[in-house]
């Protein structure tokens, strides 16, 4: 059979433009090595944190408020709560960029925004402990996504618009003509008109496989849970929060259903080859020590380590994603280098996969992720 669209890569992109592609009617298969969601790549661990006044820049504002749209179709098409709105606390320095940009973006676009001092933090967060010299950034209409419940959510709604998804079917060679495309996995060769490319961490070595060099870094992240007393940090009376300190940026989620608090270090992370097996948590020296000393700065009363795992970014070297058009064959579309903060847009980047695909664009401006910014 000859396919319309085939999907390299059912994870957090793939999996959302695998649903938009079948939606409009494309006979659409998507191929994955494991089976989504799963423990492998860079979407587990249950919750993603999204955020709309922006500490990565201002221009990414309209592309995530066209996420946030599509989050709500999203629950409705699927009947399911995916997104808990916990708001989110940003700290920092006021003079730091990340606070800065978070300031301007809701300024921009006229986002709520409370901004305290470190001392009405505390009032607020009796919990939270900061330097005199940090404000926050309280953002009440941004939350919590359940990362995993989506990409089963978009998979249901796919298979119902009649997409194959083929799990435990690793790709192994592409070749493109102006108008097909040939994939073969170890078992079978399979044919389409066109590619989506959405390998997360290993899309290094599939992008090698269509002539296309990308500078892309997988590195190895660790996050954990930590015991937290619900009645200062359940989900109701504690926020999400991201912190930009002088040790790190680090980022973290409320108790959501006795789960305990979550917490994760956004900077840094050891360079790794996706296909080399990550190293558990706590097999590093610093796995727990860091987050513990983040946690006795900034929120003491949270020390005891529930347990940890780890998960894949993959950088650019501007920490911007790319979603593109193939400079050679306009017949493939890429998606890759989330650089640790993708998740939140996935809805967005699935409907502007499909978006070019079918029509070469996308209703909002995503020339900012564009493959030339690499190339002199
Ligand atoms: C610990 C951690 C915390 C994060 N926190 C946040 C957050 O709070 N907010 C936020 O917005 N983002 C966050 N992110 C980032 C976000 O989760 C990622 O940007 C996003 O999941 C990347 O999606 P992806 O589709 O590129 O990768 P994935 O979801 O990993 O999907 C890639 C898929 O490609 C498949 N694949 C690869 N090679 C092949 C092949 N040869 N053949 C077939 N299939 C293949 C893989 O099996 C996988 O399923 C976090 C990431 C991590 C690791």
């Amino acid at each position: 059979m000859n396919y319309d669209v085939i999907i390299i890569g059912a994870g957090s992109m793939g999996m959302a433009a695998g649903y938009y592609l079948s939606k409009s009617g494309k006979r659409t298969l998507l191929l994955d090595s494991f089976n989504p969601p799963h423990n492998k790549g860079s979407h587990h661990g249950d919750t993603r944190i999204i955020r709309y006044a922006y500490g990565e820049g201002e221009e990414y504002v309209p592309f995530i408020l066209k996420a946030h749209e599509l989050w709500n179709d999203l629950e409705k098409a699927s009947g399911k709560q995916l997104f808990t709105q916990t708001g989110v606390l940003n700290v920092g320095k006021e003079e730091s960029a990340f606070i800065q940009n978070i300031i301007s973006s809701a300024k921009s676009y006229s986002l709520p925004l409370d901004v305290m001092d470190a001392s009405a933090v505390h009032d607020r967060w009796s919990s939270i402990t900061l330097p005199d010299d940090f404000i926050g950034c309280f953002e009440p209409t941004s939350g919590v996504l359940k990362s995993e419940e989506i990409i089963k959510a978009y998979r249901e709604l796919a298979e119902l618009n009649s997409a194959t998804i083929l799990t435990n079917s690793r790709v192994k060679d592409i070749s493109i003509r102006d108008d097909s495309v040939t994939i073969k996995t170890d078992e079978q060769t399979y044919y389409s008109d066109k590619l989506v490319i959405t390998a997360g961490a290993w899309s290094g070595d599939l992008l090698s496989m269509v002539d296309l060099d990308l500078p892309l870094t997988a590195v190895r992240k660790t996050f954990a849970w930590f015991d937290a007393n619900e009645t200062f940090y359940n989900h109701n009376n504690f926020p999400a929060f991201a912190f930009d300190t002088v040790q790190g940026t680090y980022y973290g989620f409320p108790s959501i259903e006795g789960s305990g608090l979550k917490v994760g270090r956004h900077d840094g992370g050891n360079p790794i080859r996706p296909d080399d097996s990550l190293v558990d948590f706590g097999e590093m020296a610093e796995d727990e020590g860091d987050l513990a000393r983040f946690l006795t700065q900034y929120i003491p009363n949270i020390s005891q380590l529930k347990y940890g795992k780890t998960c894949m970014y993959t950088h650019t070297p501007d920490d911007k994603f790319i979603i593109d058009l193939h400079p050679k064959y306009s017949n493939v579309a890429i998606a890759a280098g989330f650089s640790g903060h993708g998740f939140k847009f996935s809805s967005a980047v699935g409907q502007a996969l499909s978006n070019l695909i079918i029509s070469g664009k996308n209703d909002v401006d995503i020339s900012q992720f564009s493959i030339n910014r690499f190339r002199d």
